[in-house]
C-alpha cells in the first residue's frame, strides 16, 4: 500500500523511500524491487526498458550518457563509448594488460599497482566513476517509473569479485548516491530468486550456473529451513558471451580482406553478436545466419557456432566440476540445477549440463535476464527489516593467514569457511625485549608465504619489553557480510593493539585464484618438505638463541670446557642450517638439547636456593 507523508518542517510531500536490489552486470544492468502488495520481486519497467546496456558514452564536451543510447554509439564513436567496465573495476592495468587490445576505448598504461583510468578527449575517468554513471542512472529511472526516492540498494557482483573489486562496487554505488547496503554475490541472488527450498525444511543442493557477457560463475549452494549456504564457487571473470562474440569474428576474419579497416572491425563485433543471438533461437532449426552489406558478406550457422566455441563451453564444464569437487559432491547427489545470464540461451549450455545432471532438469524459469536483480531485490528487502525467515552465509575462496617465523603461512581462516566470520589465535615473541611486532596478511593455499599473496601488513608497537615468549599476542581476522577482512592485533598483557582493513590496491582474478589452487596441489608433497625443513631451522635458530643467552647471564654455572663444549654444538647446529635435509639439522639440535640440559636444572638449583636464602635473611 502507497503511504503518503508530508514534512512538516518544509510543508512539502515527502516521498516514500524505495529499497532496491541492482543487478550491475557487465552487459547489461537491472534494478528489481519487492512489491510490498504482493511480496513478491518485480523487475522495474517494461520489456524493452528494464535492461539498461552498461555502456558510457562521453559526448564532445565530456558528458556521460548511459544504456541504449550509449550502445549505439559502440560503432560511430568506438574511442569514447566504455563498455564491459565491470571488467576494468577494482583492478590495476597490470591485471587487465592482457586483454588490454580487446577495449576499442584507451585503457592508460600506467603504474603496476594503482587503479586503471580510461582517457576520453584528454579527460580522463576511473572504472568507479563510470560504474556510478550507471547506477545513477538506473536510480533515475527507478525514481521516475516509481515515483519514489530511491537512496538504498543491494548491489551484486560475480562471487569470484576480491576485496578490491567489492569496494570499487561500493565506492561507485556511494558516488551514484547510493547507499550500499550489501554487496551480494550473484549465484546467491540468483537462487534467493527461485526461493528454492524456502518453504520447506527438506534440504536442497543445488548448483547455479551463470554465464553473462562478461564474467562466468559457478556456485553449489545448499538451503536448508531457509538458510543459504554457499558450499563452493568456481568461475572467470574474463569468460562470457563477449568471448563467444569474439571467436565468431575471429572465424570471419579469416574469409576477409587481411587489412581491414578499422571501424569496419569493430562493427563485426556487434554483428557478431546479432549473428549468436539469431543461430541460437532467433532462426528456425538449422536456418543460417547471412548479412551483407557494402563492406561485408557474412554467414554463420549454428553448427560452426558450436565448433569454433567448444573449448570456451568445455571451460565452464571445467570450473563446474571443480566446484562439485570443492563441495564434495558429485553430480548426482545436486538436487537443482539454475541458470542465469543472458548466454544460458545457448542451446549447447543446457543440453551439456542436462547430460551432467541427467537426474534432474534444468531450472530455468525464470528469465536468465532478470534472476539476478530479482534476488538482490530480496535481500534488500531482507535487509530492510521486512523479512526474518532468511540468512544468507558465503565462503572465502582461499585460506587467509600469517607469516610465521622463516616464512611459513599459518592460515587463520581456511579457504570455503562460511562468512561472516571471526577467527582469533594467539602468537609470542621470539627475540627477549621484542617491543614492535610485524604482522603480514597472506591469501593462498601454500605452505610458505613467498608462493603466497601479500594482502597487507599491520606493525604492533609499543610491546612491553618482556622476555622471548611472554607476550601475548591475539591476532584476530574478521570477514564481514560483504567479504572484507580487517585483521585486529592486541598484546593481551599491556592492552596495545592495532587493526587495518585490508583493501588490496588491486587483487586476484579467478584465473590467478585457480592457478594458486592448481599450485598447492601440484606443490603439495615439495611444500610439506619444505615446511619441515622451516619448521627445524627455526627451531634450531630459537635453541641457539636461547642457549647463547642462558651462557651470557649463566656463565659462573659452568666449566670452561662446558662453555667450550656448548659454543662447538652451537657452531655445528648453525652449520647445517644452510643444508636442505631437516633430519641433519634435528640431529644437531638433538645433540645440543642433550648435552646443555643438566645446565638448566643448574640455575633452577640456583634459583631455589637464592629464593631460600632470601626467606632466611627476610626472617632475620
Ligand atoms: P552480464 O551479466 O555480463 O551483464 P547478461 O546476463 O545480461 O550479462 O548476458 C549478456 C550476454 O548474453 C551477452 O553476451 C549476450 O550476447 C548474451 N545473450 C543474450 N541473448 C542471447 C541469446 N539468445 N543467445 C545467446 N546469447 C545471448
Ligand atoms: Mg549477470
Amino acid at each position: 500500500m502507497a503511504k503518503i507523508s508530508i514534512n512538516i518542517k518544509s510543508g512539502t510531500l515527502e516521498k516514500e523511500d524505495l529499497v532496491v536490489g541492482i543487478d550491475l552486470g557487465t552487459t547489461n544492468s537491472i534494478v528489481a524491487f519487492v512489491n510490498p502488495d504482493t511480496g513478491k520481486p518485480e523487475v522495474l519497467g517494461k520489456a524493452g526498458e528494464l535492461l539498461v546496456p552498461s555502456v558510457v558514452h562521453i559526448t564532445h564536451d565530456g558528458f556521460p550518457m548511459v544504456g541504449n543510447i550509449a550502445r549505439q554509439a559502440l560503432i560511430t564513436h568506438p574511442e569514447s563509448t566504455i563498455f564491459s567496465v565491470k571488467r576494468l573495476l577494482g583492478r590495476s592495468y597490470k591485471d587487465v594488460e592482457a586483454h588490454a587490445p580487446y577495449y576499442t576505448y584507451r585503457i592508460l598504461d600506467e603504474a603496476d599497482e594503482k587503479l586503471v583510468r580510461i582517457e576520453v578527449n584528454g579527460k580522463y575517468f576511473t572504472p568507479i566513476e563510470l560504474s556510478a554513471e550507471i547506477l545513477s542512472e538506473l536510480k533515475r529511472r527507478a525514481e521516475s517509473i516509481t515515483g519514489k526516492t530511491v537512496n538504498r540498494a543491494v548491489v551484486t557482483v560475480p562471487a569470484y569479485f576480491n576485496d578490491s573489486q567489492r569496494q570499487a562496487t561500493r565506492d561507485a554505488g556511494k558516488m551514484a548516491g547510493l547507499e550500499v547496503l550489501r554487496i551480494v554475490n550473484e549465484p546467491t541472488a540468483a537462487s534467493l530468486a527461485y526461493g528454492l527450498g524456502l518453504n520447506s525444511s527438506e534440504a536442497k543442493t543445488i548448483v547455479v550456473y551463470d554465464l553473462g557477457g562478461g564474467t562466468f560463475d559457478v556456485s553449489v549452494l545448499r538451503i536448508e529451513d531457509g538458510v543459504f549456504e554457499v558450499l563452493s564457487t568456481q568461475g572467470d571473470t574474463y569468460l562470457g558471451g563477449d568471448d563467444f562474440d569474439r571467436e565468431i569474428v575471429n572465424h570471419w576474419l579469416k574469409c576477409l580482406p587481411e587489412k581491414l579497416h578499422l571501424e569496419a572491425f569493430k562493427s563485426l563485433r556487434l554483428l557478431a553478436e546479432e549473428a549468436k543471438r539469431q543461430v541460437c533461437g532467433g532462426l528456425l532449426f538449422e536456418e543460417m545466419y547471412t548479412h551483407s552489406d557494402e563492406q561485408f558478406k557474412l554467414g554463420l550457422d549454428y553448427g560452426s557456432f558450436e565448433t569454433i566455441t567448444l573449448h570456451l563451453m568445455d571451460k565452464t564444464m571445467h570450473s563446474l566440476q571443480m566446484a562439485l569437487k570443492d563441495a564434495k559432491l558429485t553430480p548426482d547427489e545436486i538436487d537443482e540445477v539454475v541458470v542465469v545470464g543472458g548466454s544460458t540461451r545457448m542451446p549447447f549450455v543446457k543440453q551439456r549440463l542436462a547430460s551432467l545432471f541427467g537426474h534432474i532438469k534444468v531450472n530455468d524459469t525464470l528469465n536468465p535476464d532478470e534472476v539476478v536483480a530479482l534476488g538482490a531485490a530480496v535481500e534488500a528487502d531482507v535487509l530492510a527489516g521486512n523479512r526474518s525467515d532468511i540468512l544468507l552465509l558465503d565462503v572465502t575462496p582461499l585460506s587467509l593467514g600469517i607469516e610465521t617465523l622463516g616464512g611459513l603461512m599459518d592460515v587463520l581462516i581456511p579457504r570455503n569457511t562460511k562468512i561472516p566470520c571471526k577467527y582469533v589465535k594467539s602468537y609470542t615473541t621470539s627475540v627477549d625485549g621484542q617491543v614492535n611486532m610485524g604482522i603480514n596478511v597472506y591469501q593462498g593455499e601454500r605452505e610458505l608465504t613467498a608462493e603466497n599473496r601479500k594482502l597487507g601488513e599491520l606493525l604492533l608497537s609499543g610491546i612491553p619489553a618482556m622476555p622471548a615468549g611472554l607476550p601475548k599476542i591475539e591476532v584476530a581476522f574478521l570477514i564481514n557480510a560483504d567479504g572484507i577482512l580487517t585483521v585486529e592485533a592486541k598484546e593481551l598483557r599491556s592492552g596495545v593493539q592495532q587493526h587495518i582493513e585490508i583493501k588490496p590496491q588491486y587483487g586476484l582474478s579467478d584465473a590467478d585464484v585457480e592457478r594458486m589452487l592448481l599450485d598447492s596441489l601440484s606443490n603439495a608433497k615439495e611444500d610439506v618438505a619444505k615446511r619441515m625443513q622451516v619448521e627445524a631451522r627455526t627451531e634450531a635458530e630459537q635453541m641457539i638463541y636461547t642457549v647463547t643467552r642462558f651462557l651470557e647471564k649463566n656463565a659462573v654455572l659452568l666449566s670452561d670446557v662446558e662453555i667450550k663444549t656448548t659454543l662447538e654444538l652451537c657452531n655445528a647446529l648453525k652449520s647445517t642450517l644452510t643444508q636442505l635435509d631437516k633430519d641433519t639439522i634435528l640431529k644437531g639440535i638433538d645433540t645440543l638439547n642433550e648435552y646443555t640440559r643438566p645446565f638448566a636444572e643448574r640455575l633452577m638449583n640456583k634459583a631455589v636456593s637464592s629464593a631460600l636464602a632470601g626467606t632466611h635473611i627476610d626472617k632475620i
